[in-house]
């Protein structure tokens, strides 16, 4: 299938907002899946189809793949492309405007998201399967290097914060292959890394979860401020109180939030709960 004639033939525009940097080396693709894990028992959901090249990658390969993509300007491309592909399913929609209820319609068990996302909401859309309650066991997602960098940072590193948090807290991340921009058309600024992260919602025992993101958030609020100054801000406790939790969790009072991993915030959370 030579999807650049498809797209030449439609008159096919890139929209630039919409984050279009496309695949279409087959070896690239074909390697995606392959580091996905994708396999014939699987359901796969992509997240924006494009021109259908990933997809087509997918569809090959798994049980069942449901595609979103917001683009209407897609359609007639897309109709050419997947035509010969009955297990796959593109859904026109916008992925952050659905619910979990409207994504589960389209996916039945559980499925693994494989995504060469859009670079304008990279950690948005990663989030909204991350925190969800959807059965989501795997994402492999194309994201920018920088952004990987970021989720799969260690603690008391440049890189760590909220986000990597936030993705430690419920699985295991890891960065699988650097692409390099040249393999998008159009070329963005920046080159891309694979990443992967398997989802364990047991990896902790996180009672609270609302609890749990808040002392994150409060510890990352002021980069520059210690852990007790921010907790202070966010919660109602005194800064000597904040000091004197942190003492007894084992912690140097003027510690930086940066310096915990994400299971040493599920503990620091617990510590909260009567001050939230
Ligand atoms: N999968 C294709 C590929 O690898 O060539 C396209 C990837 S391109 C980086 C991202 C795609 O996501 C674009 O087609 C864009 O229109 C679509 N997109 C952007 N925002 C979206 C959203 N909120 N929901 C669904 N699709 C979106």
């Amino acid at each position: 299938m030579d999807i650049k004639s498809v797209l030449i033939a439609n008159n096919f525009h890139y929209n630039k907002a919409l984050g279009q940097n496309f695949i279409t080396d087959v070896n690239l693709l074909d390697a995606i899946v392959k580091d996905a894990g994708v396999t014939s028992e699987d359901v796969v959901v992509e997240i924006g189809t494009g021109a259908g090249s990933l997809t087509r990658a997918l569809g090959r390969v798994a049980k069942r793949v449901a595609s979103f993509e917001v683009d209407d300007n897609l359609r007639p491309v897309l109709a050419t492309t997947l035509a010969d592909l009955p297990n796959v399913e593109v859904v026109f929609a916008d992925v952050l405007k659905m619910s979990d209820e409207d994504i589960k319609s389209k996916v039945l068990g559980p499925f693994k998201v494989v995504a060469n996302l859009p670079y304008y909401i990279t950690t948005q859309l990663l989030m909204r399967f991350v925190e969800s309650d959807l059965d989501v066991t795997d994402l492999t997602c194309m994201i920018q290097k920088e952004v990987a960098d970021r989720l799969t940072a260690k603690a008391g590193t440049a890189d760590y914060g909220a986000v990597t948090v936030a993705v430690d807290a419920v699985g295991y991340g890891s960065i699988l292959r650097v692409v390099n921009k040249n393999m998008f058309f159009p070329v963005p600024k920046v080159d891309s890394a694979l990443y992967h992260l398997r989802i364990d919602r047991e990896k902790f025992d996180i009672k609270d979860m609302r609890l749990f993101k808040k002392t994150v958030r409060a510890a990352f609020l002021w980069r520059r401020k210690t852990l007790a100054n921010n907790l202070q801000s966010a919660f109602s406790i005194t800064k000597s109180q904040a000091e004197e939790i942190l003492i007894g969790l084992g912690y140097d009072p003027m510690i930086r939030g940066e310096r915990l991993s994400a299971e040493e915030f599920v503990r620091l959370s617990e510590r909260l709960k009567d001050n939230a």
